[in-house]
């Protein structure tokens, strides 16, 4: 072959190549009761603030792990490249805008509003000009957010620059959260977790966040980063900003999801598939149940009790991607006429308030 079309081709297969070579991850996490679960971190930065990438990066990145939506939240009140970056609050967004709609990644348009203790650190999301958020009085910053249609929420509240020993909730907290100003809280930022954050959201009604607040570039990890499971009527930001408001949420670290049980225990249940049909037990023989888990969750079960008539495993995970066989025993002649067999599981990675974790019933139909 002539070696200018052997360079062409070359050339072609260089640039192809680089186009198509890089793959999305998938996150395997199943829809629940008719929304779509979608996979979202609500809270990071580009050099617009104190971040050290361009906000097309963060696109990019989003797009690679397999997220659906991103807010870009650059601080207001700290822009730490001014010297160099001099644009105002709604650039960042603006940039990254393009890519976002050509990738299909929902961008929400955020901005981080970053004041001492109290109130600390608060993330206003679906704003339409952040240029306007800057104000002397917090809480005219607030207000402005919500004149916008912002959902407001508090970042890191148990921060150690911020609150180095406890966890506290302030009266300003309470100001906010009277006035409409506070209508979520991050349970997760980054692989800090706020066990007291979990347990105000159960009390007062907030919605539960786990963000990454990244400053850097992502480091790629066989994990997944930090996020928000939110369970959306539609794929937009109109779909994810009424989720928000409407609390349906799951916040999801390493192998650890955070929520409520209405959202918990169908992600469980449809993340599983086995087989329901009669099992026919009878005292002193025993039954294999395959169970096969469709997510990316590892799901580790304790043993609530003990069965009436039937002895099933104290400790089972259910790995991702894999059948897990889980056996049944007839331990007397009760199983021999029991019309189902229920199991009462803990499951131990899943957790509903700062001390409990999710507990899920398997029932089998028997005779
Ligand atoms: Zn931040």
């Amino acid at each position: 072959m002539h070696y200018k079309r052997l360079s062409f081709f070359l050339i072609l297969y260089l640039i192809v190549g680089f186009a198509v070579g890089q793959s999305r991850k998938d996150i395997n996490i199943p829809d629940i009761s008719g929304y779509k679960t979608l996979k979202c971190d609500f809270h990071m930065h580009t050099v617009f603030s104190d971040g050290t990438v361009w906000p097309t990066v963060r696109i990019k990145e989003a797009w690679l792990e397999g997220l659906d939506a991103i807010s870009i939240t650059d601080h207001i009140e700290y822009l730490q490249h001014s010297k160099d970056i001099s644009a105002d609050h709604n650039r960042s967004f603006e940039i990254a805008r393009p890519l976002a709609m050509e990738l299909d990644v929902i961008l929400v348009k955020g901005a981080e509003i970053t004041r001492d203790m109290p109130p600390g650190h608060l993330n206003a999301l679906f704003i339409t000009n952040a240029n306007l958020l800057v104000r002397d009085d917090v809480m005219d910053a607030l207000n402005e957010a919500r004149d916008q249609g912002a959902f407001i929420m508090w970042n890191h509240p148990g921060w150690k620059a911020q609150q180095p020993d406890t966890t506290l909730w302030w009266e300003k907290h309470t100001e906010l959260f009277n006035n409409d100003l506070m209508h979520g809280i991050e349970v997760y930022n980054s692989r800090s977790y706020f066990p007291e954050a979990l347990d105000w959201a159960n009390e007062k009604g907030l919605t539960m966040f786990g963000n990454t607040d990244v400053h850097g570039p992502m480091e790629s990890t066989d994990s997944h980063r930090t996020m928000t499971l939110v369970f959306a009527k539609n794929r937009s930001v109109g779909g994810i900003k009424e989720a928000l408001f409407s609390r349906r949420t799951v916040a999801y670290f390493g192998n650890t999801l955070i929520g409520e049980s209405k959202y918990l225990e169908p992600l469980f249940f449809e993340s599983l598939d086995y087989d329901k049909t009669l099992l026919r037990l009878k005292d002193k023989e025993s039954r294999t149940i395959q169970i096969k888990n469709n997510s990316d969750i590892d799901y580790e079960l304790e043993l609530l009790q003990p069965g009436v008539g039937f002895e099933a495993p104290e400790v089972i995970t259910l790995k991702a991607h894999q059948v897990t066989l889980l056996q049944v025993s007839g331990n007397s002649d009760e199983v021999n006429t029991m019309k189902k067999l229920d199991l009462f599981y803990e499951v131990k990675n899943m957790k509903i308030s700062s001390k409990d974790n999710l507990v899920v019933t398997f029932s089998f139909k028997n005779n």
